[in-house]
């Protein structure tokens, strides 16, 4: 914060008030808001129905009651600083109210100052996306035995994998993309009624959260037997990941990473039907920095964990991605996900 001339931080809901101090807002209309003044001992402002789920931590607590106005808590304890660095997520009412009460404070995002540190993955992290990549692999493993896709809709074979998920140790499933067909050219897919028939194409891209930390991954399977073409494309994509994994290094940018799958797919033709970056960093949060994306010159550095999840997407017939969790260590790469990354076949 000194470095940075900010005098006051406010955190609120998202990723940054448990990374700082390992408590999660509740996502809710009611204010919670971490005040860490730069002369002062932080205060946890949170609503006193909230209050029995906080763990003692580097801070005071303040609960405020249902009558109490929090936002006018929050000003009182900043007193009156000159820059507030306001949490990205905060809702846009809440910070509006404080604006109108510190009139003489500038407002800037909090994300320049936690970003530089939630970045870089300390061990006890890594650990812990590996622990949630395992989980997720070892659902994965279980799908060809276990999940019947052939006759059944993309919504039911969704369920199934979610049961997966939890059984396997999330917490919770956070998203499942299960898009067969032509439905697979849309990267993001909500699973919907569409039948699976035999010879589909099926992409199957599920994450969930294991003690805090996110699990993401990507395999594409074919109901029975694959077309010729669908197998071709995979190949492609099945390539393009792996020249992915194979430019990661420290130092090397993110637009690299990214171009270096890029070019497998664009040299086989289908660079226009590679329609998205190819991976985004991962933590507490699905996506957060660094992002994988054509002009970001940022350095690769030892701790950066992020997905490698180039696909081909050809519109009205099928789609294919491959998506992996790796992490940048002294001595190259670390790939927390190891399931099978063939063409799998389905029933
Ligand atoms: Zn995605
Ligand atoms: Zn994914
Ligand atoms: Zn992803």
């Amino acid at each position: 914060m000194e470095e940075r001339g900010v005098d006051l931080a406010l955190v609120s809901v998202g990723a940054d008030l448990p990374y700082l101090v390992g408590y999660e807002a509740m996502p809710l209309e009611r204010l919670t808001m971490l005040v860490v003044r730069i002369d002062a001992e932080p205060v946890l402002v949170v609503p006193e129905l909230e209050a029995p789920r906080v763990e003692p931590g580097p801070f005071r607590l303040r609960p405020w009651r249902e009558t109490d106005d929090p936002v006018r808590i929050v000003a009182e304890l900043a007193g009156s600083p000159r820059t507030a660095a306001i949490g990205d997520q905060t809702w846009a009412r809440f910070l509006l109210a404080l604006q109108d009460r510190l009139p003489g404070t500038r407002f800037v995002p909090l994300s320049p100052l936690t970003q530089t540190l939630r970045i870089r993955k300390e061990p006890a992290e890594v650990e812990a996306l590996a622990g949630a990549a395992a989980a997720v692999d070892r659902v994965l493993a279980r799908i060809p035995t276990e999940v019947r896709f052939g006759g059944r809709s993309e919504r039911d074979v969704a369920r199934d994998v979610v049961d997966l998920m939890l059984e396997e140790g999330h917490e919770a499933a956070s998203f499942w993309i299960v898009a067969s067909g032509p439905n697979g050219a849309s990267p993001h897919h909500e699973p919907g009624g569409r039948t699976i028939e035999r010879g589909d194409v099926v992409v199957v891209d599920v994450g969930g959260r294991r003690n805090g930390y996110c699990s993401d991954v990507t395999r594409t399977f074919v109901v029975g037997d694959a077309a010729s073409d669908a197998a071709d494309v995979h190949a492609v994509v099945a390539a393009a990941q792996q020249a992915g994994r194979e430019a990661v290094a420290v130092g090397v940018s993110a637009g690299d990473v990214d171009a270096a799958a890029r070019r497998v797919i664009s040299d086989a033709g289908y660079g226009e039907f590679f329609i998205h970056r190819t991976g985004h960093g991962i933590g507490l949060e699905t996506h957060e920095e660094p992002y994988l994306v054509e002009g970001n010159d940022l350095p690769l550095e030892p701790g950066m964990a992020f997905s490698i999840e180039p696909g081909i997407y050809l519109p009205g017939r099928f789609g294919v991605r491959i998506e992996d969790i790796v992490v940048v260590t002294d001595d190259g790469l670390r790939i927390l996900n190891q399931a099978d990354r063939s063409l799998v076949s389905v029933e």
